[in-house]
């Protein structure tokens, strides 16, 4: 028979850390804590496997779940020598979510289930603690209704304030239990309003309608949005948690908190976390009241005590846990705790979400303390989230105006207008401009928003509020809790420090300092030395896959240099010809009629061309740069407007009319199959032979002038056929002889061509004859397998995304079985002619994770991608070497 709930307590558990996919990450890690012996209030978890059954039985349940629940409820019951309904000595329970990755704020957890209107009188008479019972119960009824009863927690909220209006104070802490114990009454009456039907009494019932509420959570909105930008698949399902509650909110003794065994902004090896007395679950995230730091160390002095001296004992004990943890786990942990009248007890540990920076530092660091080996340490950091470190900083010099500091949430600096919806963010976001996401605070449903944001300022919250957890996540840089603000939702402005600040206008925040700036500050580029130096020796140490960059300007290829690239896999020479100083002879080189005009128009580009090759030659040192002749359909080139057709008439000598004529003539139905790639050198010769006497005229300047070996490699573009290739090949060797002969020098060089077509994976056994290296122009080869325009391709590829036709997009991430197999196919082909012949891939997917791993286990020899994609290609080129097969989405 299906186990589908598994029990977990101080004597034991059932499962295990192991068991993650099952219990999903809360419950794994509640049962390992367990095992560990360490003090969790006992429970038990709903297995994942019964989420999966609801939703493909219509929303029904396994029939022997109910038998199982009721035993496990048994059990938990003689335990605690508790019953459920018990007026003299009532079973409390908490329900909570969680899946297998860990999805922060999907749903709220309802605590105090097993209240009701006879057991509040026990739990007061027990605890000798009336106002304690009875807020223990308002909390239960606001948080099972909002939950479970979809009735709003704005609308009990709004009663609360009512409540504290009338008796003329500011917060919860000075309401009585005669308060909460009318505030009960109204919420009760609120509910029955709103459903028609009376608060539920029986604790079987609510824990059942809790447990639904779970379930039915997974399929909830913002659930689908966040696996959607996670990459989570639906059918992991979530677990259910019930758990038997402890109580932080018992008075002066009793404390709840969360803390990281390390610092997750910056890394550095601390205990970092947050605590409130007197406080129950959520509270101290929520930003109700201000907490306070764990350590002294972290409260330099400031606001209330800190843990360490107003609970030193408790405080102790906790330490002990937090090393425990760490050292079991091996990585950072992030836990949640309550002391209940002095007593320790553990409710949650997981590996801790962390900014890029601290990931870096974090697996440097736990590696040099030999926590865990260099292989891991790599294994650690997520490529992308490298993403982050190389984001700009506020130039230190630059003009600005401070007016407001709020918490440090989340690092890097970001610039954009002041928007105050998430809504209004993405909408802006959309048309392309930058915006700064203005929030009271953020909850899930602002998710969106913040993701379409370049950053995020809230006005409260701490370091551990959502808006900062979601931003670090998601690299974002956040200024959160920034207290001085005042935000005007209405008007949609926010003012401080004197300043106005309306939507719109431009503002700045630095997430590493947790200033706001008014106007758009200067921004400096990141430094690279330090931990990212040495996890990249790290990385560099354990690849085999190379990696070069796509540049062609100065500034992209010292880029890609200070970034470690080994070479440039792709240098498109069109972009050279789009420069405005340039384009009136390209055009004119276009429009030519006859081989004189072009040849004319040539002329004037051979110097700039070869200045430019030099250029790139000279800072690549000897390193090899791959050249690409003529790509673009001529079409692109075209002069459109009247000025420009005038400007390139009068250049090449010929009236407006006639160029008119001649521009019509070249126009093309789809150009992106049309009248390009090797098929302009094959039609236009002169213009690959005028790029090949700039590549090999520069090869042989720069030996002369540095003495560094250039190996220029020239590569041919939308090759097709064999004959194509050698037809230019033949033009090609020809010019080179000639330069060789003019200049007397030796120059070596390779002659490829890109693999981009369907017709030339399959024949690339004939082409390596006559082909140094191939490289993969995998965006072509998308298109041409998928017959798909990349261009015209969002109006669709969403909604395939969303109807599951499609898992990614495949100008994305690769599309490893199909396209992929056209890859495997020329490799196995083209090695087969030619053994040694070099191969390598340079379309968008060079720079993305998944594809550097398929082109790893393919055999490649490098990934050619962006320059800011460099350090992320060489930290997932190695993660391939080090754990093939991997998949990184369950870490944490
Ligand atoms: P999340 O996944 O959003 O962190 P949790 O399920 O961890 O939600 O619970 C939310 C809050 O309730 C946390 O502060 C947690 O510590 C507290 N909590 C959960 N279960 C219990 C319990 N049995 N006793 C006391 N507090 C609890
Ligand atoms: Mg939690
Ligand atoms: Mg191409």
């Amino acid at each position: 028979m299906t186990k589908w709930v598994l029990s977990f307590g101080p004597e034991g558990a059932e499962g295990g850390a192991e068991m993650r996919n099952l219990l999903g990450g809360k419950g794994a890690n509640l049962a390992e804590m367990c095992n560990l012996g360490l003090p969790v209030p006992p429970g038990f978890t709903i297995t994942t496997e019964v989420c999966t059954y609801y939703y493909a039985n219509g929303n029904s349940y396994p029939a022997e779940l109910k038998a199982q629940v009721e035993t496990a409820l048994g059990e938990l019951s003689t335990r605690l020598g508790k019953k459920f309904g018990d007026a003299a000595d009532p079973l409390l329970v908490s329900v909570r979510s969680g899946a297998r990755a860990s999805m922060p704020g999907m749903m709220d957890t309802v605590l105090n289930l097993g209240l009701n209107d006879d057991t509040v009188a026990g739990l007061a008479k027990l605890s000798g603690n009336d106002r304690f019972a009875w807020d223990s119960y308002r909390r239960f009824i606001t948080m099972y209704s909002d939950v479970v009863l979809e009735v709003g927690h704005e609308h009990f909220e709004e009663l609360l304030d009512t409540a504290k209006e009338e008796k003329g104070v500011d917060t919860d802490a000075d309401l009585e239990a005669a308060d909460f114990k009318e505030l009960v009454t109204r919420y009760k009456k609120l509910v029955q309003s709103k459903t028609g039907k009376p608060f539920p009494q029986d604790p079987e019932a609510q824990l059942w309608g809790a447990i639904g509420a779970v379930f039915a959570s997974w399929m909830n909105q913002r659930a689908i949005t966040y696996r959607r930008l996670n990459g989570i698949p639906e059918a992991w399902g979530t677990a259910v948690n019930v758990q038997a509650m402890v109580f932080g909110n018992m008075g002066d003794t009793s404390a709840t908190g969360v803390a990281f065994t390390r610092n997750p902004s910056t890394g550095e090896n601390a205990l970092y976390g947050e605590f409130l007395i007197n406080a129950q679950g959520e509270d101290v995230v929520a930003g109700i009241r201000t907490p306070q730091p764990l350590t002294e160390a972290a409260r330099k002095g400031n606001g209330k005590p800190s843990m360490e001296t107003a609970m030193p004992e408790a405080f102790a004990a906790f330490v002990a846990v937090t090393k425990r943890l760490e050292a079991h786990y091996r990585d950072m942990q992030d836990i949640e705790f309550t002391v209940e009248r002095g007593k320790l007890f553990m409710l949650q540990t997981r590996s801790g979400k962390r900014t890029a920076k601290a990931a870096l530092k974090m697996a440097v660091d736990m590696a040099n303390e030999g926590l865990i080996t260099k292989p891991e340490a790599i294994n650690r950091v997520d490529p992308l989230s490298l993403d982050q470190l190389l984001h700009p900083t506020i130039d230190p010099s630059a003009p600005r105006k401070a007016i407001a500091t709020g918490l440090p949430a989340s690092p890097g600096a970001a610039a954009g207008e002041a928007v105050f919806t998430a809504d209004d963010a993405e909408r802006v976001a959309n048309e392309g401009r930058a915006v700064i996401l203005i929030r009271v605070e953020t909850s899930p449903e602002d998710i969106h928003g913040m993701h379409a944001a370049e950053g995020i300022l809230t006005a409260r919250g701490g370091m551990t509020s959502h808006a900062a957890v979601v931003a670090r996540g998601m690299g974002r840089p956040c200024v959160s809790g920034a207290g001085g603000i005042k935000i005007d939702m209405n008007a949609e402005k926010l003012t401080s420090g004197g300043e106005t600040i309306s939507r719109g206008d431009w503002l700045t925040i630095d997430g590493s300092t947790g200033q706001v700036f008014k106007g758009r500050v200067a921004m400096v580029e990141p430094e690279l030395s330090g931990d990212f130096a040495t996890l990249m020796d790290w990385a560099d140490a354990s690849r085999a896959l190379k990696v070069r960059a796509n540049a062609e300007t100065p500034l992209d290829a010292r880029t890609a240099r200070g970034f470690g690239a080994e070479g440039i896999g792709l240098c498109r020479t069109e972009h050279m010809f789009f420069d405005a100083s340039r384009i009136l002879a390209v055009r004119q080189m276009i429009c030519a009629e006859t081989l004189e005009g072009r040849n004319a128009a040539l002329a004037k580009l051979l110097p700039v061309q070869r200045a430019d090759f030099v250029e790139l030659f000279t800072i690549m040192k000897g390193l090899p740069v791959t050249i690409r002749l003529l790509d673009p359909p001529l079409h692109e080139f075209l002069p459109k407007s009247d000025e420009e057709i005038a400007e390139v008439a009068a250049a090449a000598g010929v009236t407006v009319q006639r160029l008119t004529a001649r521009v019509h003539e070249l126009h093309e139905f789809n150009p992106m199959l049309g009248h390009r790639g090797c098929r302009l050198g094959v039609t236009f010769p002169e213009i690959y032979e005028m790029q090949a006497r700039a590549i090999f005229e520069a090869a042989a300047e720069v030996f002369k002038a540095t003495g560094d070996t250039v190996t220029p490699e020239v590569m041919i573009p939308l090759v097709a056929m064999k004959a194509e290739l050698d037809l230019l090949k033949g033009k090609i060797e020809g010019v080179h002889k000639a330069v060789e002969a003019e200049t007397g020098t030796r120059i070596a060089y390779l002659l490829g061509t890109m693999i981009e077509l369907p017709r030339a994976a399959l024949r690339a056994a004939e082409i390596a004859e006559s082909a140094e290296f191939f490289s993969f122009g995998t965006n072509d080869l998308t298109q041409t397998t998928y017959g798909i325009s990349r261009d015209d391709s969002a109006r669709f590829i969403t909604e395939y995304q969303r109807l599951g036709v499609l898992e990614g997009d495949p100008f994305v991430s690769l599309d490893q079985s199909g396209v992929g197999e056209l890859v495997e196919i020329a490799t196995t082909r083209g090695r087969k002619t030619r053994p040694d012949i070099k191969l390598g891939i340079c379309g968008e997917h060079g720079g993305d994770p998944a594809s550097i791993r398929f082109c790893a286990e393919t055999g490649l020899d490098y990934v050619s991608c962006s320059p800011y994609r460099v350090p992320i290609a060489r930290l997932a080129a190695a993660q391939a070497a080090l754990a093939p097969g991997k998949d990184r989405r369950e870490d944490r």
